[in-house]
């Protein structure tokens, strides 16, 4: 079984949040059971000079882009059992940042239709095309479309990943002549059209022969208006191709024992350890030193998706209390410059580090007592499983993936690992807060729960298993 992961960013390459996580670690632990997964994403300039210099050429051709042709060079490197492919083309790629320009309909055209000349140009054909996101959703649309009736290309199937669905890839209809070279039938039948315009999370929900997404709850939630980003009506037309399958976390990368950015190691049965890293970040922020002071963590993108607006008024009402919060993440400046206020007003209290910095955020995973996600939406969230694998209690709101991997501690029954509220608003968000904070004085309750949280598995092994199934079902018809 061989499947191309196509996909925007990689994970220890380019990642600007989960997906980068899930194309990195996924493949991975495909490899192991038996599936030769490889991936391909852009090289853009951004990838560290260590990963470049090791990167090898192995060929390069033309891209047909309507009227014009564009040059694609292939870079190949490999890791740890998986090949790495990265789509080289220094017009498009060469700058400064991923995403957000104003020629991302056309870039991303570019890629689709590079990557899939790239299948036949190096001789690789996989069973199986993965895609992820609306960057890749013009690939089953070029695959139906024209390359299928090259012998060659015969028999491939496509699954379309939706790990996002708010971000969707929408250009003006002319993408589809002047860039991808398909007919405006496409806009026309409606199989691309959205609203005036084109879409690739359209094409891709359409055009692939299975969509899944990241988790269960998600699948369901997107087939509903609240959530569907105004494509529900054709997710719940669609709903016998779709499935959620639960994203996992590479459980080599983000290990208490083995971490090599924490201060100090520590597992279920050395959790003194654990505190030893809150006393260490405590000092290199400049907060407060001191072990029982609870530590409520967000390492996140600050961007309305992740709640930060119901967490803002009552941000004052918490901070009377003994706790400290710390901040790691970068997105809307309303919000940046919120964090970077009240890091002013509480010094020993707050620390804001609006930036991205992974070995940083691997030190407040340990380091924390609770993480922070009061999610509006969250089709998995990974932060909630990296924390509980720290032992930092999830406190979160009952929407997507955290719905499926975090359950509300119990006072009776004892069971849980984290906090839970469902009504997106600010008073049960505080009110959620206090209840974590009451147990967490409970030095012997606070510890059974963080080692349940600890001990909970949410490796890929799961759902990798579950995945293979699917392209075992796939290429079996
Ligand atoms: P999303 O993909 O919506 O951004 P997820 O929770 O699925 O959210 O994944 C976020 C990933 O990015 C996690 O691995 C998290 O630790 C990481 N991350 C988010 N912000 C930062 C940051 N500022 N610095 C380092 N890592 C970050």
């Amino acid at each position: 079984m061989k499947v191309l992961f196509v996909a925007s960013e990689c994970d220890p390459f380019i990642k600007t949040g989960g997906l980068g996580d899930v194309v990195y670690s996924l493949p991975k632990y495909l490899n192991k059971i038996g599936v030769e997964a490889r991936v391909v994403i852009p090289n853009y300039s951004d990838i560290k000079v260590n990963f470049k210099s090791k990167m090898k050429f192995i060929k390069s051709f033309k891209v047909p882009m309507s009227w014009r042709s564009q040059y694609c060079g292939v870079l190949q490197y490999e890791e740890g059992g998986v090949t790495y492919y990265f789509i080289d083309n220094e017009y498009y790629f060469k700058r400064q940042g991923i995403y957000g320009f104003y020629d991302d309909g056309e870039r991303f055209s570019f890629f689709d239709r590079a990557v899939m000349t790239m299948i036949k140009e190096i001789d690789f054909k996989p069973d199986v095309i993965h895609c992820h996101d609306w960057h890749t959703g013009m690939i089953p649309v070029l695959y139906k479309n024209e390359f299928i009736s090259d012998p060659f290309y015969r028999h491939i199937k496509t699954i379309y990943t939706i790990h996002n669905l708010l971000f969707q890839g929408v250009f003006p209809p002319e993408v589809l002549g002047d860039l991808l070279n398909l007919t405006d039938h496409l806009y026309y039948n409606g199989s691309v059209e959205f609203y005036g315009c084109s879409s690739f999370m359209k094409g891709g929900i359409n055009y692939s022969d299975k969509i899944t997404t990241v988790s269960d709850t998600y699948a369901k939630e997107i087939q509903t208006p609240l959530y569907g980003e105004r494509l529900d009506g054709l997710l719940r037309y669609k709903s016998e191709e779709l499935i959620g399958i639960v994203n996992g976390i590479d459980y080599s990368t983000y290990n208490p024992e083995t971490d090599g950015y924490i201060y100090k190691k520590y597992n279920t049965t050395t959790l003194n350890n654990k505190v030893v890293n809150k006393l260490r970040l405590q000092e290199e922020l400049g907060l407060g030193v001191s072990k029982d002071t609870p530590m409520v963590a967000i390492v996140s993108r600050l961007v309305k998706q992740k709640g930060i607006n119901i967490l803002i008024p009552i941000l004052d009402i918490l901070l009377e209390k003994d706790i400290q919060l710390v901040i790691l993440g970068t997105g809307d400046r309303e919000y940046e410059e919120h964090f970077s206020n009240l890091q002013s007003r509480y010094p020993k209290k707050v620390s804001a580090k609006l930036t991205f910095n992974n070995g940083l955020a691997h030190k407040i995973y340990a380091a924390s007592d609770m993480f922070l996600m009061p999610s509006l939406f969250e089709p998995c969230g990974l932060g909630q499983l990296i924390a509980l694998r720290y032992g930092s209690l999830p406190i979160v709101r009952e929407t997507g993936g955290l719905k499926d991997t975090v359950t509300s501690y119990n006072e009776e029954s004892h069971e849980g690992n984290g906090f839970t509220f469902g009504p997106y608003n600010s008073q049960d968000l505080l009110y959620t807060i206090e209840r974590a904070l009451s147990f967490y004085g409970n030095k012997e309750i606070w510890s059974s729960i963080v080692r349940k949280a600890m001990e909970q598995d949410n490796s890929w092994e799961t759902s990798a298993y579950k995945y293979r199934e699917l392209y075992e079902e796939l290429t079996e018809k």
